[in-house]
């Protein structure tokens, strides 16, 4: 199995490499971000609780997350591996992700971190906030809330990762082409 974190701050491009590389290695791609998404289009309890804290650029908690997390990959065992994008978010998030995975036999194969500066992805995120639909997307502050949240309680996560010797980081300016290659550049060394 490979599992992949697929790491960086909002609008860095997860979303976007993620889709590439499922087609490409033939692993499942689970967001967290759209699994919470999916969950509010249906208004679901569960919806309606994330809605509250993402409309704010806030985390939502642990326990809700690493839950949902959870039931999505026991929901969907046949599989190559999997690309978690956007989880973890935060060090109980990853040590969760760790002992689920170790569970199962399993483990983290490698955190590849996409690298880009602030004001590209405000400006990324204020042009995607135009069709995406998302409220956090069109309100500039929601954007710089998002962004110091991933600075104070993510970006540790890669440190985490890093202490494992799993943690790769990719310049992730340029175009989706180059910075894909880069990615599968750098999966390739994991020789697995
Ligand atoms: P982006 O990476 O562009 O911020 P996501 O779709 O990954 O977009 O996340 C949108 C929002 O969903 C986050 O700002 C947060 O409120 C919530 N969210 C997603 N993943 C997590 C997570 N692992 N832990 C807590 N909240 C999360």
């Amino acid at each position: 199995m490979i599992n992949l974190i697929l790491f960086g701050p909002p609008g860095s491009g997860k979303g976007t490499q993620a889709a590439k590389l499922v087609d490409k290695y033939e692993l499942l791609h689970i967001s967290t971000g759209d699994l919470f998404r999916y969950e509010i289009g249906n208004n679901t309890e569960l919806g309606v609780k994330a809605k509250s804290y993402m409309n704010k650029g806030e985390l939502v908690p642990d326990e809700v997350t690493i839950g949902m997390l959870q039931n999505k990959v026991e929901a969907n065992p046949d599989v190559r591996g999997y690309i978690f994008d956007g989880f973890p978010r935060t060090e109980p998030q990853a040590e969760a992700l760790d002992r689920f995975l170790m569970s199962k036999g399993q483990e983290v194969t490698a955190l590849i971190a996409l690298d880009v500066d602030d004001d590209e992805i405000v400006k990324r995120l204020l042009e995607r906030g135009k069709t995406s639909g998302r409220a956090d997307d069109s309100n500039e502050e929601v954007i710089r809330k998002r962004i110091r949240v991933y600075n104070e309680t993510t970006s540790v996560v890669y440190n985490y990762y890093d202490e494992k010797g799993k943690s790769e980081r990719i310049e992730g300016k340029g175009t989706i082409e180059e910075i894909f290659s880069r990615i599968c550049e750098s999966i390739e060394k994991l020789n697995v």
